[in-house]
């Protein structure tokens, strides 16, 4: 019973509806005949074909603007395996695979430099190119003759209904449906969404971001050649105008329609391009100028595409069950940001001593964090000059200045955002100066970010599942495959989640997105998501700032809290001289790049020269 109910929904539909076909098709039921069936293979090839650039675009926030060299590669690599050479076509879906993972990195690594419209160019040029030049080579591709892809063959039996054929459609389709969604449910498409949102967030939670860019290209690439590659079968045929810039940009379109992000909205979206034109040869030429206007329209009007109306009629029908209760919930939440709390930290000890106990094993010194004569410039401008820190154990050391001092551009050479023009960064004794962000998150580097630093349209939850990245003990390659050690890591996760929610009283804000939250409680979501990474050191950078009094208060005791039950040793930027007050055993003071003067908090903000330069200001 319990194998039974283990079985995926997506197993069974796939099983299903690829067995309908040939049933319906031979049994003549519906009126179900082989046209039909070929119209739904095309519908079902657009699909497949649009899921990995929703994939590329939608999830990493990449762009591809040659999707149809892709899709060429994987129909000639088939055409060549399966036509010239006679071999079985499951090896030429394999090839196009691997050809396409190849192409794509290629274009992928431009992407570790270059986002936005140059990389919109390099891929478009790529499309280009292999449409002009590669795809016109005679030996390759056979040049204007083009190449045929003969149906695909299993023993003796040759798929040359097209009923039969659409059965090998739907099972390529669920297996990359399946694969899509598995990867969207563990950390590698948090891993992806997050670096569409802020690739500095990612690094933060430890996300190595050139690596996941090439994987998502490389995703990306294999699963496009082997939409492909079906598109060649389908066809019977490959032929380089078949593979143009316009089918490039026919595919961007679908994604934007279908809504960036939402599975069944492209695959719906794409189903519909494929399915349609055979169904309006009426129209005579005259659907090259209604469908943009119905596309323009449409965009203009519904901005998030299909994806966005399908969440739309979800929440109108939970809301409809559960109306008044939203309401209450509303008003509770507007008392609830006045009593900030932190998770309390009883529960984080576990993590915190797992992450410790195997930092200790890289040597342990006793000062955690070291600055010594950093400095960095833009330009011609020097943000940090020169300059030092030192952070306690166990202790809460202030950094604060007037507006423009340098003490986030401190905070990002810590954490490696930025590289020091001189000077060192210690950890533990240990020089991580060279490091990228993501291996000093790893070593214990925890940061906020003075913009809140989180994914905006994640859920709360999915936002401290993201934090807890580097926490999850699966590979990045398994959790495609959604192993059973995927989901123990990832209900692992989830528990740790749901008592930070617990913790924070927030239960109810589980699965709404973080931009619904008000700034002060996103602020609350971040300072735990900080802690959930179990940091050596978490650097702050203005946690309080967007908070009212009552509130910075309630965080002063918090941070205390976190401090003696955790021994965490805090870094804090602060404007709020009541909440330094309160938490500092030192302060340092930055004045335009300088380190001014340290001491004991009392001390410091009675210091003529700290008068002068910070307080001088607001007084001013
Ligand atoms: P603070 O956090 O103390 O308010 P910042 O570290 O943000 O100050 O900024 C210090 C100086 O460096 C400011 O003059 C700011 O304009 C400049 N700055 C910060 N980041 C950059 C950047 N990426 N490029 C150029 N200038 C920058
Ligand atoms: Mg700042």
């Amino acid at each position: 019973m319990n194998v039974v109910r283990r079985v995926p929904v997506w197993l069974v539909a796939t099983v299903v509806c690829a067995a309908l076909p040939p049933v319906l098709g031979r049994a003549g039921l519906w009126g179900f005949d082989q046209y039909h069936a070929l119209i739904l293979c095309f519908g079902l090839t657009y699909a497949l074909a649009a899921l990995p650039l929703n994939l590329l675009m939608g999830y990493a926030g990449q762009i591809s603007l040659g999707h149809a060299a892709f899709l060429g590669l994987g129909a000639f690599a088939s055409g060549i395996i399966a036509g010239r050479l006679g071999l079985p076509f499951t090896l030429g879906l394999l090839v196009s695979a691997v050809v396409g993972a190849l192409a794509a990195l290629v274009i992928g690594l431009p992407a570790l430099r270059l986002r936005g419209l140059y990389l919109a160019l390099v891929t478009l040029g790529f499309g280009l190119a292999m449409a002009s030049m590669v795809f016109r080579l005679r030996s390759v591709t056979g040049g204007y003759a083009g190449q045929a892809v003969p149906r695909p063959q299993a023993g003796s039996f040759v798929f040359l209904r097209n009923a039969d054929l659409l059965s090998i459609i739907v099972v390529v389709f669920g297996l990359v449906w399946a694969l899509d969604r598995n990867l969207l449910r563990t950390k590698v498409g948090r891993g992806f969404l997050a670096l569409r949102e802020d690739e500095e967030v990612a690094a933060a939670f430890g996300v190595d971001v050139p690596l996941y860019k090439l994987y998502a290209f490389g995703l990306y690439g294999a699963i496009s050649s082997i939409a492909g590659s079906v598109f060649g079968h389908v066809v019977g045929f490959a032929q380089q105008e078949s593979f143009t810039f316009d089918l490039s940009l026919l595919f961007v379109v679908i994604v934007l329609i279908g809504g960036l992000r939402s599975r069944p909205g492209v695959a719906t979206a794409a189903f519909f391009f494929g399915v349609m034109p055979r169904f309006f040869t009426f129209l005579k030429g005259w659907e090259l100028v209604i469908a943009p206007a119905i596309v323009m329209l449409t965009l203009v009007r519904h901005p998030g595409g299909l994806g966005q109306t399908f969440a739309e009629v979800k929440a109108l029908r939970t809301r409809g069950r559960k109306g008044r209760r939203v309401a209450v919930e509303d008003d509770e939440s507007d008392t609830a940001s006045a009593s900030l709390v932190l998770p309390r930290p009883a529960f984080l000890h576990e993590v915190a001593d797992t992450a410790t106990s195997s930092r200790k094993a890289e040597g342990t010194a006793a000062v955690p964090l070291e600055v010594r004569d950093v400095s960095v410039r833009f330009g011609g401008l020097v943000a940090v000059d020169n300059a030092s820190i030192t952070v306690e154990s166990g202790r809460i050391t202030g950094l604060i200045g007037p507006n423009g001092a340098g003490k986030s551009t401190l905070f990002n050479a810590i954490s490696g955002f930025v590289r020091p023009t001189q000077g060192r960064v210690l950890l533990h004794g240990a020089d991580i100066t060279g490091l990228p962000p993501h291996r000093r998150a790893a070593l214990g580097i925890g940061r906020t970010f003075q913009q809140i630093g989180l994914v905006k349209d994640l859920t709360v939850t999915e936002n401290l599942l993201l934090a807890q990245h580097r926490l999850a003990d699966y590979g990045s390659i398994t959790a495609l495959a959604h192993l059973p050690a995927v989901g123990r890591g990832e209900r692992a996760l989830r528990e740790r989640a749901a008592e930070t929610l617990h913790a924070l009283q927030f239960e109810r804000f589980a699965q709404s997105e973080l931009r619904e939250l008000s700034h002060g409680q996103q602020r609350i979501v971040e300072l735990a998501a900080a802690l959930l990474t179990a940091p050596g050191v978490l650097l702050l950078d203005e946690p309080s700032a967007g908070m009212s009094p009552a509130a910075a208060e309630a965080l002063a005791e918090r941070l205390l809290q976190v401090r003696d039950e955790l021994g965490q040793t805090i870094l804090l930027i602060e404007h709020h001289l009541p909440l330094v007050l309160a938490t500092c055993t030192t302060v340092h003071v930055m004045d335009a790049g300088r380190m001014l003067t340290s001491g004991p908090p009392t001390e410091v903000v009675t210091d003529p020269s700290v008068v002068a330069a910070y307080l001088g200001e607001r007084v001013a």
